[in-house]
This record gives structure tokens, C-alpha cells and sequence, in this order.
């Protein structure tokens, strides 16, 4: 599957927001958001303001895409698959991104960002209800126990990743055991779980994708 190899930080750039791709850096005095100042008239406000109703669609599809790391086809498919279930199309595509077992990895802080996790996964690393899982895109449910696979709990990585972040604890519906390497999905997130995501506005997507 094709994905994006330039640098991670340009892409936030682009959106004038922090997508938190690149781990530790992210929320570090390094992090390339926080240095730059905007230049006057030039701003993220200033520049929404010119830009047409589908600009600004766009580039809320573009942010929610990039922060989980999808191409364009792989985003699609799970709009798609949002609009044809119960409820609100945008909460359910948030609902969607988020039960994704490489989002998941992450947010066990099995790994420091998406793209690491997902390289857990691809290279077999990470159980769910004691099978082997490699597929990114695999999709988590109610009650399923995500694990680190026992050959690979000795990966500086994963270790690290658990010993900087699992301090802060994780997400409220989710469980982790970070001794065991373990966690479980305790339910799957509604759209108000996700306060990471409060700025971005998901009903702009339906819109732009009902074009
Ligand atoms: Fe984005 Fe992280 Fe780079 Fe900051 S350090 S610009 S949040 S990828």
C-alpha cells in the first residue's frame, strides 16, 4: 500500500496545526509549530476567511486525513463505510478512525506516533484476543484485548514508549495493563471521547464528500 514519505512535519505546516506525527518531538520546544510565528495578514484566521466554502471543507478532510496518517482511497473507504451506519456520518467516521488497531496501538502508547504503531503492526508485533494482527486497517471492537506479542516485548520502542507516555494514562475507553503490555477496548469511542479531535469538524467532510 502507497503512503506518504516526505517529511511529516511539512504536513502540518500545510494545515497550520499540529497533527502530532512525529512522537516525543510533537510536544517538544522542537516542534516546528510552536517556533513559527505567523507572518500578519497571513494567518490560518486570514486565510480562511478568502478561501471558498469547499477550500475550507478540503483542508478540514485534508487535516482529519493526515493526522491518521490515510490516503485518499483508504479515507474514502471508511466514509463510506460511516455513512452506511446508524447515527451521524461524521461522528461514526471519527468513531471509525479511531477503533483502527494502528490508532489503537497508539493510543496504548505501544508507540510514540501512528506511523510507528503502524509499523508494529505491519511487522506483527501486536495480538488482538491472542491473534497475530498486520493489517493497519484492521478494525477493533467492544471488548477486544490488544496485546504486545510476547517475542516483542523486549523492543527498546515499545518500552520507551509505555515508560514516557502511560504516565498520563489513556483514553476512557480504553484499559491498559502497561506491565503485561496489555490493554482492552472497554467501549468504542463516541465522538465526545475524543477530545484530541475538538477542533476538528467533521460535519465539513459529510459536506464536502455530499458534493
Ligand atoms: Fe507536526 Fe509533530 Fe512536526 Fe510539530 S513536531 S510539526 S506536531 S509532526
Amino acid at each position: 500500500m502507497a503512503r506518504y514519505v516526505g517529511p511529516a512535519c511539512r504536513l502540518c505546516r500545510a494545515e497550520h496545526t499540529k497533527l502530532f506525527l512525529k512522537g516525543e518531538r510533537c510536544n517538544s520546544p522542537k516542534c516546528p509549530i510552536n517556533k513559527k510565528r505567523p507572518s500578519p495578514g497571513k494567518g490560518p484566521r486570514e486565510r480562511m476567511k478568502k478561501m471558498s466554502d469547499y477550500g475550507i471543507q478540503l483542508r478540514e478532510k485534508q487535516k482529519l486525513k493526515r493526522m491518521y496518517m490515510l490516503l485518499e482511497k483508504q479515507f474514502k473507504i471508511l466514509f463510506d463505510k460511516a455513512e452506511r451506519m446508524k447515527g451521524i456520518t461524521g461522528e461514526n467516521l471519527i468513531t471509525l478512525l479511531e477503533s483502527r488497531i494502528d490508532n489503537i496501538v497508539y493510543r496504548l502508547h505501544f508507540a510514540s506516533s501512528r506511523s510507528q504503531a503502524r509499523q508494529l503492526v505491519n511487522h506483527g508485533h501486536i495480538k488482538v484476543n491472542g491473534r497475530r494482527v498486520t493489517i493497519p486497517s484492521y478494525l477493533v471492537r467492544e471488548n477486544d484485548v490488544i496485546e504486545v506479542h510476547e517475542t516483542s516485548k523486549k523492543l527498546v520502542n515499545i518500552k520507551e514508549s509505555l515508560k514516557q507516555f502511560s504516565r498520563s494514562g489513556v483514553s476512557p475507553w480504553l484499559e491498559l495493563n502497561p506491565d503485561e503490555m496489555r490493554g482492552k477496548v472497554l467501549a468504542l469511542p463516541r465522538r465526545s471521547d475524543v477530545t484530541e479531535l475538538a477542533d476538528v469538524k467533521e460535519h465539513l467532510i459529510v459536506e464536502l464528500y455530499s458534493r
